[in-house]
């Protein structure tokens, strides 16, 4: 007998709803449901992404039982010992060199939102430090940062669904048809609809296809472009001086900031004709619903935190603010890093973007809590590898969730890092690259197999069910939390999700009216909610009042910097890291999909342009050997017409051509966020291409080996 079972996609931040069909205990395919983001619609990874529940063990092994290393070797152990053995060890190290020597991270993947609240309270409340963070901090950490100190709100400040009856779209640094199909097929119904189309962005993506002008600016010079589309709209006065002068400030000092920004000077920098700057200024300003979007190619830069100001900076001059349809847009990328942001899976906030160092907001989750709490910000997630071997500060880190071997830059430092800490927990669904280094490992339970709350892309929050029982003796995530918490002496006896949830909506104003019954009837409520009987905020700003100490939109303009490593002669092209539409994130779950794995395999792609290929005697399909400062690896070449001369571009999904053994960890000043974007390589065409292809499959059946680890089957 089959099953339907309602619950959203893990997959990225549109919170596409679907069905899981379950049958046996089995899930055996998905149905799109209609839920307000997608409508009865799913991209591929939302048809065909539930395969990896089965364990498969295409590419590495659903782990099953608790794991600790003795005299090097992961064994398998009973809970009971791995909790004990994970709190006597936490605790050895708190008492020897102090709670801020243990740091912690948050998931922005499967888990949901209430294990999030419950591993910052663990790190918060147990530990005692703020040294909590996650992925955000690597992906769009930026717009937080940007966006809380322009307008108030780290976040969208519209819905995915207003995007298609805006009637101008300004998409900056974002390849929706890659990254959010489902918000791509609102950008093309925009565009059919009548919507002027602007893209900025170095490669022909598919948007920039069918765009009314594409923008192809040089990487790394986005600073330069947005400061000149505020010299087209202040010297050519289209900005809408009522709106500025009523509800915005900072005016004078931006005029000055962008005054030598002219188009021309731009186009110096930027490749980008003057005369498409002025034009598409001109269109933006004059749109009655004008809208930003902007994903990674504004955010993982170095200078991604001015970007984000000065696009806002943007949306304030113009008034494109307060209403249905207007705003800007960053979209996030995993389907829950709305969700641990909110949840407070950061060093600076507690959950509700509440300051640490606020000592009324400190006191109000202290009595909650029934403990003392830290009052300074925690480390953040980048700076890890240098805070253990340069400053040697970390001895302890429980990584909750993410694989920072593959997602994260300079892996070899990573790994270095890894290796030299007392203790390294890994908390996960998978064998991963990371979990390679654990001293113990703590099996979860995946998306599919527990309760909870994902935050979509555009604040919205909605309920994730359980379809199946999981696998072996995992435990939910809050649970596993808890249990370690209890053993150090800080007890947590959650019952279910939904009372982790109700104990978050009390201590969170912006959430408070965002109980499970109101989302089991409304579908999904969007935040803000401050109360019961509160429907929830579609768009932001209404009334043009901002959340900003001063209620005021504050615009931004500085100098544009440009990247920290530039290309010379002995690396004389750039590199970048992006995604392809059919894995997400470092590929456990999607490369675990008998249908998703079939799209693309190891050892991943590097794009190249069709001069670079000519020059170095390349051909589409043949593996290439990629070399940066930091390390090696082999590639296969995709040439495209797509790309300009000079650039080339590589996904963050595969083992073997992994992106991240050449990028650079140079982090933004203030987001730390670091420049994937942009780093110097060099290429050499390989002329024994059956060698490397036996390289390449010796190498994958030996990574898949170490992987297959712990597979347990049942
Ligand atoms: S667009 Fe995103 S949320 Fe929707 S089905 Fe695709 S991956 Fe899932």
């Amino acid at each position: 007998m089959e099953n339907k079972i309602l619950t959203v996609c893990p997959y990225c931040g549109s919170g596409c709803q679907l069905y899981l069909l379950v049958e046996n205990g089995q899930v055996v395919g998905a149905e799109p449901a209609d839920g307000r983001t997608n409508e009865g619609n799913l991209c591929l990874k939302g048809h065909y992404g539930w395969d990896f529940l089965n364990d498969p063990q295409l590419l590495t092994s659903r782990l099953r039982k608790p794991m600790i290393r003795k005299e090097g070797v992961l064994q398998e152990v009973s809970w009971e010992e791995a909790i004990g053995f994970t709190a006597e060890k936490l605790t050895a190290i708190k008492e020897k060199y102090g709670p801020d020597a243990i740091m912690g991270t948050g998931s922005a993947r499967g888990p949901g939102n209430e294990a999030n609240y419950v591993m910052q309270k663990f790190m918060r409340a147990a530990i005692g430090t703020n040294n909590i963070d996650h992925c955000a901090r690597v992906c769009h950490g930026p717009s937080v940062a940007g966006l809380t100190y322009s307008l108030g709100d780290g976040a969208m400040s519209n819905s995915i669904p207003e995007i298609e009856d805006t009637d101008l779209l300004l998409i900056f640094g974002y390849n929706a048809a890659v990254t959010h199909p489902i918000v791509a097929r609102r950008i093309v119904k925009a565009k059919q609809k009548g919507a002027t189309l602007i893209v900025a962005d170095p490669r022909k993506t598919e948007s920039a296809r069918i765009a009314d002008t594409w923008l192809p600016l040089k990487g790394g010079t986005n600073m330069a472009l947005v400061n000149a589309f505020g010299h087209v709209l202040v010297t050519e006065e289209l900005y809408d001086k009522d709106y500025v002068s009523n509800f915005v400030q900072g005016f004078d000092e931006y005029k000055a900031n962008v005054e030598k920004y002219t188009p021309e000077y731009a186009e110096s920098i930027t490749g980008v004709r003057a005369a498409d700057i002025r034009k598409v200024m001109r269109q933006y300003a004059k749109s009655d619903k004008a809208m930003i979007l902007y994903g990674m190619g504004v955010c993982q830069f170095a200078q991604a935190v001015d970007v984000v100001k000065g696009l806002a900076s943007l949306a304030l001059l113009t008034g494109h603010f307060g209403r249905e349809s207007v705003g800007i847009g960053p979209v996030r990328g995993q389907n829950n890093v709305q969700g641990s942001c909110d949840m407070g899976a950061l060093p600076n906030v507690f959950p509700g973007y509440q300051s640490v160092e606020d000592a009324k907001i400190r006191k109000k989750f202290e009595k909650a809590w029934g403990t003392t709490l830290p009052d300074k910000t925690g480390y953040r997630l980048t700076e890890v590898p240098h805070l253990i071997l340069k400053e040697n500060k970390i001895k302890a880190y429980y990584i909750f969730g993410e694989d920072p071997v593959q997602s994260d830059p300079n892996a070899a430092e990573l790994r270095e890092a890894l290796d030299q800490l007392e203790l390294v927990i890994v908390q996960d669904i998978f064998m991963n690259k990371t979990a390679l280094h654990a001293d113990v490992i703590l099996p979860a339970t995946s998306w599919g197999e527990h309760d909870g709350v994902y935050s979509s892309a555009d604040r919205g929050f909605q309920r994730i069910r359980k379809a199946i029982d999981p696998p072996g003796k995992v435990k939910p995530d809050w649970q596993i939390i808890s249990e370690v918490s209890t053993a150090m002496g800080y007890p947590m006896a959650y019952k279910n999700s939904e009372e982790i949830w109700d104990e978050m909506r009390k201590l969170c104003p912006s959430f408070a009216g965002a109980s499970y019954s109101k989302m089991e009837a409304l579908g999904g409520v969007q935040w803000p909610c401050p109360s019961e009987d509160h429907p929830g905020t579609p768009y932001l700003y209404e009334g043009n009042r901002f959340t900003t100490p001063s209620g005021k939109g504050q615009l931004f303009a500085c100098e544009w910097r440009a990247p920290l490593e530039q290309p010379d002669a002995d690396y004389p092209l750039t590199l970048s890291t992006v995604r392809e539409v059919g894995h997400y994130s470092v590929r456990t779950m999607t490369g675990n999909c008998r249908a998703l794995s079939q799209l693309s395999d190891e050892p991943g792609n590097i794009q190249i342009s069709l001069e670079d290929a000519a020059e170095h005697g390349i051909a589409d399909g043949q593996l290439v050997q990629v070399y940066s400062r930091r390390g090696q690896i082999m590639a296969r070449a995709q040439v495209s017409g797509r790309i300009k001369k000079g650039a080339t571009y590589m996904t963050y999904h595969f083992w073997i051509g992994a992106c991240n053994e050449l990028t650079v960890d140079y982090l933004d000043p203030v987001s730390k966020t670091p420049e994937f974007k942009y780093c110097a390589i060099r290429l050499e065409a390989i002329s024994d291409q059956a060698q490397a292809e036996a390289s390449i499959r010796k190498q994958y059946a030996e990574l898949r080996k170490q992987m297959l680890v712990g597979a347990v089957p049942e």
